[in-house]
């Protein structure tokens, strides 16, 4: 408790856990004051770059299996290369195999192996009369076990008179990663820069539907536990996507048949290319994936500086 300070947020006086010690060298355990336009003023100190601001990537370049640059286009569609060693793909569990399937790269689960949880939400009023006292801000998580692979989460999103609230609870199950579920280009559709829209193709096997059943029922059990007084919106299966969670178009693994990179991010049979965003994660827990990729981006980053000799 001593060494960490405990900020508020205006908007939702919701306490946050910041820890604001510096450490030896002056930096401090939590930087919430971290911005990615900083990040680049970092990296500015260690090496001059390029930074092509506004840029569109409409196709990645190679010869004899070899990435050599990025073919980019600006908002008046003048297109231009970019020649690299090494091409890092950051542009999203859609953009990325968009990008590597119409630049032609080969390999089996380009595209495909696309998750997302399966994320339910119903909306409900609470009566707070009997508790003993004001019930403050309320946010609950309750994880996931083995035997129950979903989790759950409960914020009260408003006060009614009365001493009732409103909430809202939101179940996350697992999804089964599966080939079925996919991204590929569409043969008819392109966008203002040439490149095809993608369709997407996803559905739930007896397993996944299994999942939503049980997340379905628990948080009805704990909607009777509550003692809800009023049920605002029904218990109700979002949409694939809703969460922004979407992953697995360009999976890690060791095996080129049922992943698209290896485990330093690298497409297979392509050296110099890599992909660095949610597309690489090979499976999708029930909690948000953000810290994982930017985890495995670093990684990433650290491979290619050390295959590089260090930058
Ligand atoms: C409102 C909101 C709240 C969220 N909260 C959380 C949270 O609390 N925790 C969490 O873990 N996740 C959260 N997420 C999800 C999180 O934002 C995503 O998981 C994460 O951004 C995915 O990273 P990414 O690198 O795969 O893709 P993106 O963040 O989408 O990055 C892709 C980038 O590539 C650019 N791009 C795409 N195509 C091209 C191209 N052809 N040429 C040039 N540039 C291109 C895009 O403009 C974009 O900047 C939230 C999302 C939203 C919308």
């Amino acid at each position: 408790m001593s060494k960490w300070q405990y900020g508020f947020t205006k908007a939702t006086e919701t306490p946050r856990a910041l820890n604001l010690t510096p450490l030896k060298d002056g930096k401090i355990h939590s930087d919430v004051f971290f911005s990615s336009i900083l990040f680049l003023a970092q990296a500015l100190h260690l090496k001059n770059y390029d930074l092509a601001v506004g840029a569109r990537a409409t196709r990645i370049l190679t010869e004899k299996g070899r990435v050599y640059g990025v073919e980019v286009m600006d908002q008046e569609k003048n297109a231009y290369v970019l020649r690299a060693k090494n091409i890092v793909l950051s542009a999203s569990t859609f953009e990325t195999p968009r990008l590597l399937l119409h630049s032609r790269i080969q390999g089996k689960a380009i595209g495909h192996y696309l998750i997302d949880h399966a994320a339910l939400k119903v909306s409900a009023v609470v009566g707070f009369q009997d508790l003993p006292q004001v019930s403050g801000p309320l946010h609950i998580l309750v994880p996931p076990t083995r035997e129950l692979p979903y989790q759950f989460l409960i914020a009260k999103v408003g006060d009614i008179p009365d001493g009732n609230a409103e909430i809202i609870m939101r179940g996350y199950g697992t999804v089964e990663p599966r080939f079925e579920n996919k991204v590929e280009l569409d043969p008819e559709r392109v966008d203002e820069f040439g490149v095809p829209k993608l369709n997407v193709q996803y559905s739930y096997t007896p397993r996944d539907e299994e999942t939503i059943r049980k997340t379905a029922n628990t948080m009805e059990q704990v909607l009777t536990a509550l003692g809800v007084t009023k049920i605002t919106e029904d218990i109700c299966l979002r949409p694939p996507g809703d969460d922004h969670h979407e992953s697995g178009t360009c999976r890690m693994g060791d095996d080129p048949a049922t992943s698209a990179t290896n485990r330093f991010g690298q497409i297979h049979g392509y050296p110099g290319l890599f992909v660095a965003d949610n597309s690489i994660l090979p499976s999708l827990g029930v909690a948000n994936p953000t810290l994982t990729t930017v985890a495995l981006a670093i990684r990433t980053a650290d491979y290619i500086a050390s295959k590089e000799g260090g930058i």
